[in-house]
């Protein structure tokens, strides 16, 4: 059996060529009849891609304009694949947590985020509880995803909602209807665990596990999509999305796909620790936003916290975020966990304007969201609002991540260390030899 979900319209055309034959009475094949051939199996790919993608039919009987034959065939050779839930968690700001069980009897995360209008409308995207939330868009974004809600409108059946219906709601309400919020951003994982061994990161304490599939990673989309208008993604999640290159790509790919999931390229974002040589891959494969966890003001920093900056330092790091092929009015996304008396203070604050200066970027400072698996701290309100007056006073585009859902465990790897199939601390050993290599 193949499983749907990994394959690209093109490898679902090519699969069905040979149950879409167009012969001769006599069942000879000439040029003529094979171009008809391939031009019936795309045909057949697009109409499958929008049952499954844009209108959520998961039963190949239920694919009323597909020949009986061609079901029949399907049903024998290609499975629509389902994640199992086996916990759901909702936050009192409206994050949605959801614990995936594989097959394998591992676990993965994904969180439903979503944001309220009304928390993008203050001076410096600042929300009204003193926080914000921004991962990629850009401020003139609210309108796209309205558009998104649009195009979702015909198969989830929502209504078309307007601004002062979302600006009337409250970043509390746990509602997960598109009326409730101005965006949904499906947050998914790429890996079971993670290599880099980031020193502040409870699924880099964890260690990896293995890589996702491509269908393991599309579906935790599709199963969102299923319960909620998503109107973004992110790769920020458990893993490091560019250490699993090619199913991310394509993974991305079907994402993208208009005839399947249908997001534009500014909605879905790649978050990367740095690995540079998959940085410079990625722009040439697929064109999809970019965040770059930067966590640190220099070299000595970084690597004391992130291992892959021995590798990479912040100067090519630097380098691969210039040469990365962004296009227009997109910008790069540079995330810092601010840690306590490690990072946080107006001198980090002067180097990292002076990092980025020259990149169309935004930063995104994350206070550190505590836990058990290192010792770090997060700061006090005051100077994280410290830091970012500095920056902004620098021109520079700076908002204040809240860590939301943090009453349901929703940061990277801790709903799964306390339901899942996390294998604690022992994993430690091996990290070194799991780095990879790219
Ligand atoms: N591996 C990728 C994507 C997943 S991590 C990456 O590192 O970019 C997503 C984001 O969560 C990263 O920016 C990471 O720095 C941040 N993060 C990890 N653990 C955190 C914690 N305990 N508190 C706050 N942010 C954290
Ligand atoms: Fe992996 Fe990202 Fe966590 Fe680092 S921060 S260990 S790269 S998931």
């Amino acid at each position: 059996m193949i499983y749907f979900q990994s394959l690209t319209q093109e490898e679902l055309a090519q699969l069905l060529l040979p149950v879409s034959r167009v012969t001769t009475r006599s069942g000879e094949m000439n040029e003529e009849l094979e171009k008809k051939s391939v031009k019936r199996a795309q045909y057949r790919a697009k109409q499958i891609f929008h049952w499954v993608y844009q209108r959520y039919v998961l039963e190949w009987d239920q694919m009323s304009d597909l020949s009986k034959d061609l079901r029949t065939w399907l049903k024998e050779n290609v499975e629509i694949y389902r994640l199992k839930e086996t916990v759901s968690r909702q936050g009192l700001d409206g994050t949605h947590k959801f614990l995936w069980g594989l097959p394998d009897g591992k676990t993965i995360e994904s969180v439903i985020i979503p944001a309220a209008l009304q928390e993008k409308k203050n001076a410096f995207g600042n929300a009204p509880d003193g926080g914000s939330f921004e991962i990629d868009q850009d401020d003139e974004d609210s309108e796209n995803s309205r558009g998104d809600i649009e195009a979702l409108k015909g198969y989830r059946k929502v209504s078309s909602p307007t601004k002062s219906a979302f600006a009337g709601r409250k970043a509390s309400d746990s509602n997960l209807s598109s009326e409730s919020w101005s965006r949904l951003t499906a947050c998914i994982s790429s890996q079971v665990g993670c290599a880099m061994a980031c020193k502040f990161c409870l699924t880099g304490v964890q260690g990896l596990d293995r890589h996702l599939q491509t269908h393991e990673i599309v579906t935790q989309v599709h199963e969102l999509r299923m319960r909620a208008p998503i109107t973004n993604i992110v790769f920020m999640g458990m893993g490091e999305p560019l250490h699993n290159f090619e199913s991310v790509v394509k993974a991305c790919q079907i994402m993208l796909d208009q005839d399947g999931m249908n997001f534009s390229k500014r909605k879905v974002t790649i978050s990367t620790s740095g690995l540079v040589s998959a940085i410079e891959e990625l722009g040439k494969r697929v064109d999809v936003s970019l965040a770059i966890s930067l966590n640190a003001s220099n070299d000595e920093q970084r690597s004391q916290i992130m291992p892959v900056n021995k590798k990479w330092n912040i100067e090519a790091l630097m380098t691969a975020c210039r040469n990365y092929p962004l296009g227009s009015h997109r910008r790069i996304t540079f995330e810092y966990v601010m840690l306590k008396d490690f990072n946080d203070t107006l001198e980090d604050a002067a180097r990292v304007a002076k990092l980025v200066r020259g990149i169309p970027s935004k930063l995104n400072l994350i206070p550190f969201n505590e836990h058990s698996g290192s010792e770090f701290k997060r700061p006090n309100d005051e100077s994280v609002k410290k830091f970012q007056q500095y920056l902004l006073d620098r021109n520079i585009t700076c908002t204040v991540r809240i860590s939301r859902g943090r009453d349901i465990s929703a940061a990277c790897g801790q709903l799964r260390s306390l339901f899942g199939s996390a294998r604690g601390t022992d994993k430690h050993r091996d990290r070194s030899e799991q780095q990879p290599q790219a």
